[in-house]
C-alpha cells in the first residue's frame, strides 16, 4: 500500500463533520494530523468541544485539536441550527471530551504543520467555511505552493438517486451492525440528521457532504472527477459564496482545480464502513 496520505481536517461538526472525522481516523490511507475547528453549523466554542467529545468516541490521541475562526470574514455568522441542533451535533449524547484542545490559533496550527512537512506533503480538507483557509493562505502565502491539495465539498450538490429512503436506511443498518460505540454513534448521527433533513427542507435522506473529501484521499476512485476552472462568487446578492465552475471548455490539464462529477455511491459507503468497522472496541 502507498504511504497514507497526510491531512488536516477543518470542520465545524456538524453530523457529517463528524462522520468525516471518524472516517479519516478509520482509514489506513490517511494520516491525520491535526484537526481544526470554524464556526459554521455552530458556534465555534460549541463546534470546538463536538470535535473534541467525537476524538473521544472515536479514540483519537496525540493528535493537536485546535480552534480557528469564530465568524465569517465577510458576513455575520448563521448557523444551522434546522439541520444539526442547539448544539451542532444534537441526537446522540456526546461524552465530556478528554483530549484538551490546542493552545495554538488553527490558523497557526495549519501553518505550521504545512511548513514542517514537505512541499506537497500534506492535504487540506475543509469541511466547514473556509474562513481558516483563507486566514491561513493570507496569512502565510508560502502555503499556497506547499500543499498537495485542497479538497473540499462545496457547490452544488446533486443527489441523482432513484431510492434515497431505502439506500439510506441499509447503510445505516449496515453501520449499525458493527455494534461498536463509534459505529453506534454515527447510526444515531444519521438518523437524527435524515430527520432534521426531513422536517427542514423535504430531503427523503440527508446529503452526507463531508465524509467524501476524505474518502476521495483515501480512495480516489469514489468520485469521477474533471478539470475545469472554478471560482467563487464574492459580490453576487443571491449567489454570493457560490462556487461556480466553466465546463464549457475542455477540460485541460493546466486547469489547476478538479470538479467532482459522480459520488460512486457503493463504493463510498463501503469505505466509510470499512473505515468504522476499523475504530472502536465492540
Ligand atoms: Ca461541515
Amino acid at each position: 500500500m502507498p504511504r497514507p496520505r497526510k491531512i488536516v481536517l477543518d470542520c465545524d461538526p456538524g453530523h457529517d463533520d463528524a462522520i468525516a472525522l471518524l472516517v479519516a481516523h478509520g482509514c489506513p490511507e490517511i494520516e491525520l494530523l491535526a484537526v481544526t475547528t470554524v464556526a459554521g453549523n455552530q458556534t465555534l466554542p460549541k463546534v470546538t468541544r463536538n470535535a473534541l467529545g467525537v476524538a473521544r468516541v472515536g479514540g483519537i490521541t496525540g493528535v493537536p485539536f485546535a480552534a480557528g475562526c469564530p465568524r465569517p470574514l465577510v458576513r455575520a455568522l448563521h448557523v444551522a441550527r434546522d439541520i444539526h441542533g442547539e448544539s451542532g451535533l444534537d441526537g446522540p449524547v456526546l461524552p465530556e471530551p478528554t483530549l484538551a484542545p490546542d493552545p495554538r490559533h488553527a490558523v497557526d496550527l495549519i501553518v505550521e504543520t504545512v511548513l514542517a512537512h514537505q512541499p506537497g506533503e500534506i492535504t487540506l480538507v475543509p469541511t466547514g467555511p473556509l474562513t481558516n483557509v483563507a486566514m491561513a493562505a493570507r496569512k502565510e502565502p508560502r502555503i499556497v505552493e506547499r500543499v498537495a491539495e485542497v479538497v473540499l465539498m462545496g457547490g452544488a450538490y446533486r443527489t441523482g438517486n432513484r431510492t434515497p429512503v431505502v439506500e439510506f436506511n441499509i447503510v445505516v443498518e449496515r453501520i449499525t451492525a458493527l455494534g461498536t460505540a463509534p459505529a453506534r454513534f454515527v447510526g444515531e448521527l444519521l438518523t437524527f440528521f435524515g430527520g432534521a433533513y426531513r422536517a427542514a427542507q423535504g430531503f427523503l435522506a440527508p446529503p452526507v457532504h463531508d465524509p467524501c473529501p476524505v474518502a476521495f484521499v483515501a480512495d480516489p476512485q469514489v468520485l469521477t472527477t474533471r478539470s475545469a476552472p472554478l471560482d467563487v462568487e464574492l459580490s453576487g446578492t443571491l449567489t454570493a459564496g457560490m462556487t461556480v465552475a466553466d465546463l464549457r471548455a475542455p477540460a485541460s490539464p493546466e486547469f489547476r482545480t478538479r470538479l467532482a462529477l459522480e459520488l460512486h455511491r457503493d463504493r463510498f459507503w463501503d469505505l466509510v464502513v470499512d473505515a468504522l468497522a476499523r475504530i472502536g472496541d465492540p
